[in-house]
């Protein structure tokens, strides 16, 4: 394997490339999912190798399915032909940053490996929920869910860098959907993370800690008790966020408009420009003098932690917003330069094999403030205390946003006094992250896995942890919609 890599940088040297770089990327998967009562198993097998060159100045890229030497041919020619084609369209030569040359191994940390353990417990774990779930006539629809992949690369560039790396991902989620067939209410209810699942880069024993079994019977009492809950009240409250939506509240309004190739205006699809043009970075306010934002790809256990990104850069961990300050962008060794930086942050990744690389948000954490959590709750007169999410949407350029969660509790003299349905918080994103006058601490703070990201045209799929704690936000519009 290692000597057809080498083979394809000297094809795509020969026939013209400045640079050159090969993944092979081998990949497993087993997806174990449970719908009311009846399991599903699907186990996934993936092989293949991508060649990125430079060529004339632009980038090629081709990729096959097929590791041979004539495949390995034919692909590093097609990708040096690709660059050339396109270089007669190109308006300026593609500059890559300096990076260091690395050789080195990388694998995620795991405790018990989730291949090994047997397929009869996994469905067994699953099933019991289901049958807890649907204890009551009333939860109509009960779904479950467990993933676990395990992915090999190895990266060569004609740099001389030559990197191997393995991770190991778990996780899954499930949700009970209730109905009341007199009044029509439908409300669904999750656990453990954002929209349900949670996904850790470690082994077995994330299904472990998170109790799924344990929290069934809660899931399900809180589904059926939204059936009859009150709405949401309208007008300016304060709110209280839960870590699991803070977490894509951070994915939406800090991560996506960070991404540089968003902010230069050559990527749109999916998630639409920025706001935070260049000229905003280190004298923008961002958010209150609490708010501090790390992207880290080194945290351990977050799905986009990894040893190095598709252009061989090593990961790190650098601010996005200290003090509340706008201080950081999501890089590759392509933009870099843009922001006068000789370093990229290592945030270009591909979904696969086949997939060209492009910036991809990194592991992005609200770092921890110093509030306990009852003594939040205690603190606050008259506010609203928020489940995991339910639905969003946020405006092309990251600004204006409305998010509604699967549950919400009202707050009234420090303590909570009952379930509201459908509570929905509306703001833009600088306003209300200037409203955040409290963070839990790091006993509170969990890392959330978005397993989901799509960006890109042909679209690309990736994975990112954002880690947070409950955090209070003074006069937030509530109960919109
Ligand atoms: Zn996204």
């Amino acid at each position: 394997m290692k000597d057809l890599a080498y083979h394809a940088l000297e094809v795509a040297s020969l026939a013209g490339a400045s640079y050159v770089d090969i993944r092979i990327i081998m990949d497993s998967r087993e997806i174990i999912s449970v719908k009311n009562g009846a399991p599903l198993v699907n186990q996934i097998e993936g092989f293949g190798f991508g060649v990125r060159v430079i060529a004339d100045g632009s980038w090629g890229f081709a990729a096959s399915p097929m590791l041979d030497k004539d495949n390995i041919e034919k692909t590093a020619a097609l990708a040096v032909k690709i660059a050339k084609s396109s270089a007669k369209l190109k308006r300026f030569d593609i500059k890559l940053a300096d990076e260091p040359i690395h050789k080195d191994k990388w694998n995620s940390a795991y405790i018990i490996d989730p291949f090994k353990v047997p397929l009869e417990k996994k469905i067994g774990l699953l099933m019991s929920i289901d049958k807890t779930l649907r204890s009551d006539n009333r939860i109509k629809i009960a779904r479950g869910e467990l993933s676990f992949w395990r992915e090999n690369q190895f990266f060569v560039s004609s740099e001389g860098s030559e990197i191997e790396q393995t991770f190991i991902r778990s996780g899954g989620g499930y949700a009970a959907t209730a109905v009341d067939d007199k009044s029509g209410e439908i409300q669904t209810r999750s656990y453990p993370g954002v929209q349900g699942d949670q996904f850790l880069h470690l082994g077995w024993e994330v299904i472990e800690s998170y109790d799924y079994e344990g929290n069934a019977e809660r899931v399900r009492d809180e589904a059926l008790a939204l059936l009859s809950a009150e709405k949401c009240p309208k007008g300016e409250m304060d709110i209280i966020i839960s870590g699991e939506q803070l977490a894509l509240q951070i994915h939406e309004s800090l991560g996506h408009p960070t991404e540089l190739d968003r902010v230069l205006g050559m990527e749109a699809n999916y998630a639409g420009t920025s706001f935070l043009t260049t000229e905003k970075l280190d004298n923008f306010r961002y958010g209150s003098e609490i708010v501090n934002i790390v992207a880290d790809g080194t945290q351990p256990g977050g799905i986009a932690t990894i040893g190095y990104d598709d252009d061989g850069v090593r990961s790190g961990r650098w601010f996005l917003v200290k003090d509340g300050i706008f201080c950081g962008y999501l890089t590759n060794r392509e933009l870099t330069h843009v922001i006068n930086d000789n370093h990229s942050r290592g945030c270009n990744r591909a979904d696969g094999w086949n997939s060209l690389p492009m910036i991809r948000m990194t592991n992005i954490s609200l770092i921890p403030g110093e509030w306990d959590f009852d003594n939040l709750i205690a603190d606050t007169d008259k506010g609203i205390l928020l489940g995991s999410n339910k639905s969003w949407s946020i405006d092309q350029k990251r600004l204006n946003f409305q998010f509604t969660s699967e549950i919400g509790w009202l707050i009234e003299k420090g303590k909570i006094v009952k379930v509201i349905k459908n509570p929905t918080y509306q703001s833009i994103t600088p306003k209300f992250w200037a409203s955040c006058v409290a963070i839990c601490n790091e006993n509170h703070w969990t890392l959330w896995g978005v397993s989901n990201c799509g960006k890109g045209q042909p679209g690309q799929r990736a994975e990112m942890s954002h880690g947070a704690a409950p955090s209070r936000f003074r006069k937030v519009n509530v109960g919109l919609g």
